[in-house]
């Protein structure tokens, strides 16, 4: 699979030959674009903004991407299975939730009629003028994605990057470049014009440095670990690109004594062990009332134990792979380290030969006795790993809740709706789930508060983030204002 770099497919670069961590077969050979790539990306994208994509109107741009929605619904099931193959998340998840949910978001932003180009103003202080705001482009995107839900992640970047008007270049990771350019084939296909929408995969030292640092990239939105994000800023910095930063998480799940038990416990294990726990909002604490901790925690064993095991390309299987080498050595350790500092596994399950050999697993965890200063409690695990803490006070929860640096999501469950706005305004995330978990819309913003992030994808708030706001100030007349105000340095003779 080539990079897609203004209407075409381009070879150069490294090929890669890439392999499923589901149970190690091949899954497709890919070309890690060069630098070269990037730059030609960045140059069609310049390109096609300003001579053709910045004067279309909201509606073309929308008819374009009904027209690419339709055309990945077509092939929703080999988009299904080459996410599968690639990340080794189960297809079972791709067929039912990442794939239909991201051509959900396409359809929103080729309908929303929430974005608007302009808005009219008047002027109190001066009311013989009028004024228009405009929400106008950023020019050229550079979008940097992370690997644990590519396709989505393609979606989130392009669609409302491109329904405001910019160009975009995409990075998705050099790990899953599958489905983003599986996309780019749809996009051609689709007629966006040439240089419009261009995907580069490669690695982040070559293609990602490039688009941080090229002038004429305007913005960057990146999505992926703190760590980077801290990086990507400084690159923007020195030539001042917007930023938009969605970074890591290590969202708390509080359950009050009131809650429905039953429906915890799922969408407890839901929150946690979705995708391996390889989401930036993944509930990796669990945070319970004392009085109901072993309850909780004999329920969620339960099903635990009947959550499916075996080849994620396996339509029953329920656990998912964990998606890179790196990425189990990074959860093994810091089990192992939790345990170190004494924390209790109290459930671990026992995967044994259900899944393939050749393929990268880790089993389900529940770590109990996890106390805040544990390095398992702060730092973001993206595994199969749930913390436990109890709590005896409302107010305990809050502050152990907001006690993380980050502040991506939150769960809290309880049937007092009321308590539950009541203190779910008081947690510090971009999301709080009443009742639910990874419930993700694409007409509400989502992003982090603290070290999570800055700036919010989704919703109108994500597709403002793509603008910058220019204001017509519109003056028919010479009025009597102008004669005070110009009075002020030309005398009338
Ligand atoms: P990462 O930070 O290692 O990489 C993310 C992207 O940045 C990749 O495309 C990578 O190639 C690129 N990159 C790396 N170094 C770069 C550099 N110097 N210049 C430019 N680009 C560079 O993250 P990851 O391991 O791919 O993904 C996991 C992380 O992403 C987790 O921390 C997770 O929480 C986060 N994440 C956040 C969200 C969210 O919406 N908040 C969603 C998914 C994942």
């Amino acid at each position: 699979m080539g990079n897609y770099v203004n209407g075409d497919f381009v070879e150069d670069g490294k090929k890669t030959k890439l392999v499923s961590p589901a149970d190690g077969s091949e899954v497709a050979t890919v070309v890690l674009g060069s630098k070269k790539s990037a730059i030609e990306a960045i140059d069609a994208a310049d390109s096609a903004f300003h001579k053709t994509w910045v004067k279309t109107s909201i509606g073309e741009r929308q008819k374009l991407l009904a027209k690419l929605a339709a055309l990945v619904q077509d092939k929703s099931y080999e988009y299904a299975r080459m996410e599968s193959a690639n990340t080794g998340k189960t297809i079972r998840q791709s067929t039912l939730m990442d794939i239909p949910l991201g051509i959900s978001h396409i359809e929103y932003f080729s309908s929303t009629q929430e974005f608007k180009f302009s808005r009219e103003i008047s002027h109190p202080e001066y009311p013989d003028t009028t004024g228009i705001v405009q929400n106008a482009p950023m020019g050229v995107v550079g979008a940097i994605a992370p690997w644990n839900v590519p396709f989505l992640m393609a979606v989130w970047k392009i669609a409302p990057a491109i329904l405001a008007g910019n160009t975009i270049v995409l990075k998705p990771s050099h790990h899953t470049p599958v489905t983003a350019l599986m996309l780019a084939r749809d996009i051609k296909e689709a007629g966006f014009p040439p240089g419009v929408i261009n995907i580069v995969a490669g690695t982040g030292t070559e293609v990602g440095n490039t688009i941080c640092t090229d002038d004429r990239v305007s913005m960057i939105s990146f999505t992926g670990s703190t760590q980077t994000g801290k990086k990507i800023m400084g690159m923007a910095a020195e030539n001042l690109k917007k930023v938009t930063l969605e970074l890591g998480g290590k969202s708390p799940n509080i359950v009050l004594p009131d809650a429905d038990l039953e429906h915890a416990a799922k969408g407890i294990l839901f929150g946690i062990f979705l995708n391996s726990g390889q989401l930036c909002e993944s509930g990796s604490r669990l945070l319970v009332h004392r009085s109901v901790k072993d309850r909780l925690l004999k329920s969620m064993e339960k099903h635990l134990q009947g959550m499916k095991a075996g080849n994620p390309l396996d339509m029953e299987t329920e656990i998912s792979a964990i998606t890179t080498p790196d990425q189990l050595r990074k959860i093994t350790d810091l089990v192992d380290d939790g345990s170190a500092q004494g924390a209790t596994v109290v459930f671990q399950r026992n995967l044994g030969h259900q899944v393939p050999d050749n393929g990268l697993f880790f089993p389900p965890t529940i770590l109990d006795n996890v106390t805040e200063a544990m390095t398992v409690a702060r730092e973001e695990i993206f595994g199969p790993v749930l913390t436990v803490t109890e709590f005896t006070h409302t107010d305990e929860a809050v502050r152990i809740a907001n006690s993380s640096k980050y502040g991506l999501a939150s769960g809290l469950w309880t049937r007092d709706m009321k308590a539950a706005k009541e203190i779910g305004s008081q947690i510090e995330a971009g999301t709080v789930w009443i009742n639910d978990y990874h419930l993700l819309s694409a007409a509400a913003p989502r992003g982090g508060f603290k070290k999570s992030g800055i700036g919010r994808e989704l919703g109108l708030e994500g597709i403002l983030e793509y603008t910058q706001t220019r204001h017509l100030f519109l003056n028919e007349h010479e009025s009597d204002f102008d004669r005070v105000a110009y009075g002020l340095i030309i005398s009338d003779e």
